[in-house]
């Protein structure tokens, strides 16, 4: 069955988010494991934990995807990169607490050290936290480009998967508006072909587990990361019919994380405009 689904809040209690994906008849949803901009959250209680596995069976067709907090930066150096790897490690805990099989890390910001520096320090931290957690998989993400962030070329997610141990564990996150903002042309059909068979050479596409469907604000090559509603923006619903209709994306998750509005109305329009392109 086609997975589909949206990153839902996790506001009032985590079940929360799997109760709302009932509603919305979505097949995945993704959440945060905490306040995303926080470094800090007490753990679960063992109510916590309890009442998200109800939740969970009451839909057990879903596939559900955590995404970390946006303060980790295991590309970062000294105290920064202390607090990450702590907080990381906590994330791949909750992360297993759930019983969700990978995390989403964005592969983090060199700070000006260059790239070389970021991947290398990238590459150490993820086989430390893979060592340290064993029970929870990690998805890189592919990102726009902005600033100083790691991860804007296929090339450079495949150099740190090339130097972790237990990289049986490591996949791809590919976010369609990061991609186009970061200068692959998803937009059109003869360059959406060469991007994908691009990734398949690459990096493969046995290691693309999920697939974040956003639209882009800002034009190909911008190097920024804004995202739009499906149809709205550079990508265009042209775009978005190939990228569904993609007979090698098929069996992967795709998630939205498109602006919100008026509560669940933005999140409802959007998976319209997808299923409405299903061929
Ligand atoms: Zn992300
Ligand atoms: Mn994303
Ligand atoms: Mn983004």
């Amino acid at each position: 069955m086609r997975k589909i689904g949206v990153h839902l809040s996790i506001s009032g209690g985590l079940y929360r988010a799997l109760d709302k994906a009932r509603d919305l008849k979505i097949q995945a949803v993704q959440i945060f494991l905490k306040n995303s901009n926080r470094w800090h959250a007490k753990p679960y209680s063992d109510e916590d934990i309890r009442k998200f596995a109800e939740a969970r069976s009451r839909k057990p067709d879903i596939s559900v995807f955590a995404h970390s907090g946006y303060l980790i930066n295991l590309a970062g150096a000294g105290e920064i990169h202390k607090k990450s790897m702590r907080a990381m490690i906590d994330e791949m805990r909750r992360t297993a607490q759930l019983d969700i099989e990978y995390l989403v890390i964005h592969p983090g910001s060199h700070g000006g050290r260059g790239v070389d520096d970021g991947i290398g320090r990238v590459a150490e931290s993820l086989n430390r936290v893979l060592e340290e957690e064993p029970h929870t998989g990690i998805l890189l993400e592919t990102t726009a480009g902005q600033g100083a962030s790691i991860g804007c070329r296929f090339e450079e997610l495949r150099r740190i998967i090339d130097a972790i141990v237990h990289a049986n564990r490591l996949g791809v996150c590919l976010d369609t508006c990061h991609i186009f903002a970061a200068g692959y042309d998803i937009s059109d059909k003869n360059t959406f072909d060469a991007v994908v068979s691009d990734f398949n050479t690459i990096i493969g596409l046995e290691r693309l587990k999920l697939i974040h469907i956003n639209d882009s604000k800002r034009e190909c090559g911008s190097r920024v990361d804004r995202h739009e509603h499906i149809g709205k923006g550079r990508i265009g619903i042209g775009g978005f019919r190939l990228i569904v209709n993609d007979a090698r994306l098929k069996p992967i998750p795709m998630i939205l994380e498109t602006p919100k509005f008026n509560d669940d109305e933005a999140d409802r329009m959007n998976l319209k405009k997808i299923s409405g392109l299903l061929k």
